[in-house]
């Protein structure tokens, strides 16, 4: 039986995560962690029995303590907690689905413990992968991709097979076609609505700006040691194929299926081992057919900004993320208008002096400056 610990249990991922591990009914889990919902991580702990419990907020931590006391588990709080659960010492592999920076430090707390990664929150990567990736190599500990473009780029990968470039599936959010002049009224109620996926709220307004896309073509950068312009983005607006690898001899190897995060999160929990997964299948029939475009890089041009900082490197990067992080927050509450999450960006990224090579400290510095330049520039 393998045990796990769960980053972000409430969430998109983590519940379905945990849908995953119910149906599946061999795998324990030995620690979960949540921002603030206490309700569910509550009737999440009496469900698994972790040993362990972490919630983000301290007052609310101290709610669920008095609510599970009747349970043998451990109710900590903050960035020690966080810590904590993504090193569980009886976990062997640790799901990290927060959203946001706020991975960076557990990810890597996770690594030094040892454990595998199911690596759902692609910040991490985009901001810190050039720590992240030697590290696994130097603990020998696994990062196997949650995303289900790089699941699929990984399912297509053969030991000792060169990749020549990366197809990088991206739907065009629900607001391809559009011009920016006809995304200027956008509101977030618009943006949460994704043709073909039930996400988080951010990833969900990050789709539709295309920073999604331009995120996971930087975590594609480090997952699969590949430059960003052998990396291509092609728009296939019904999420059937996942991603596609195109080999040295010219060979496509692409993954198909219905849009099911609960694929890739099987997948990354019994790598290598395939299992029986419950839900639609792909009927070929009823598609007809599979439309491809190519990206629209004028009217989302927050793909064209990440597109430089995947290519510059250094602190970039995080000012990329740090930047779009501030503003999609700004956005939901209502604070800015849909344009300016892409303006707040490229306004970001032009100011900033890339430090090359990045400390973790100098990471979440750089965070912390772009934060602060786009609140007194607002
Ligand atoms: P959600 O917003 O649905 O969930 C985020 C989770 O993180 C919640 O459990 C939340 O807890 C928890 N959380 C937030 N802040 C903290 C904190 N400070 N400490 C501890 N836990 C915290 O996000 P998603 O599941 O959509 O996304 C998670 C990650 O996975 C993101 O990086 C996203 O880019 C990536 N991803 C998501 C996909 C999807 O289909 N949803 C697809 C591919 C990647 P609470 O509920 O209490 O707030
Ligand atoms: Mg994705």
């Amino acid at each position: 039986m393998k045990n796990i610990s769960v980053l972000g249990s409430t969430g998109s991922i983590g519940t379905q995560t945990l849908e995953v591990v119910e149906n599946n009914g061999d795998i324990r889990v030995t620690a979960l962690a949540a921002g603030s919902n206490i309700a569910l991580l509550e009737r999440q702990i009496r469900r698994f029995r972790p040993r362990l419990a972490c919630v983000w907020d301290e007052k609310k931590a101290a709610e669920l303590k008095t609510a599970v006391a009747d349970l043998d588990v451990r109710i900590v709080s903050g960035m020690d907690g966080l810590i904590q659960a993504a090193a569980e010492p009886t976990a062997e592999l640790t799901v990290t689905a927060v959203v946001g920076m706020i991975g960076i430090r557990p990810t890597i707390a996770a690594m030094e413990a040892g454990k595998d990664i199911a690596l759902a929150n692609k910040e991490t990567l985009v901001t810190a992968g050039h720590l992240i990736m030697p590290l696994a190599r130097k603990k020998g500990v696994r990062i196997l991709p949650v995303d289900s473009e790089h699941s699929a780029i990984f399912q297509c990968m053969r030991d000792g097979n060169r990749i020549h470039r990366i197809l990088l599936t991206a739907s065009g959010g629900p607001f391809r076609g559009r011009s920016r002049e006809q995304m200027r009224e956008i509101q977030p109620e618009d943006a949460l609505k994704h043709p073909n996926w039930s996400m988080g709220r951010k990833i969900t307004i990050d789709s539709s700006t295309m920073v999604n896309k331009g995120l996971e073509v930087m975590e594609a950068r480090w997952l699969f040691d590949v430059g960003a312009d052998r990396i291509q983005v092609v728009v296939q607006p019904k999420s059937i194929i996942h991603s596609m690898v195109e080999f040295e001899d010219g060979a496509v190897m692409a993954q198909l299926g219905t849009p099911d995060m609960k694929l890739p999160i099987q997948y990354a929990l019994y790598y290598p081992e395939r299992r029986y997964l419950p839900g639609k299948r792909l009927d070929f029939w009823s598609l007809g057919q599979i439309v491809l475009e190519k990206p629209d890089f004028e009217n989302f041009p927050a793909l064209s900004l990440a597109y430089e900082a995947g290519r510059t490197g250094g602190s970039l990067p995080t000012v990329f993320n740090a930047a779009n992080e501030y503003a999609v927050g700004r956005f939901l509450d209502r604070k800015i208008s849909y344009l300016a999450i892409t303006d707040m960006i490229a306004a970001a990224m032009s100011r900033h002096r890339v430090i090359e090579n990045p400390s973790l400290e100098q990471i979440l510095e750089t965070e912390q400056e772009t934060y602060e330049y786009l609140r007194t520039a607002e």
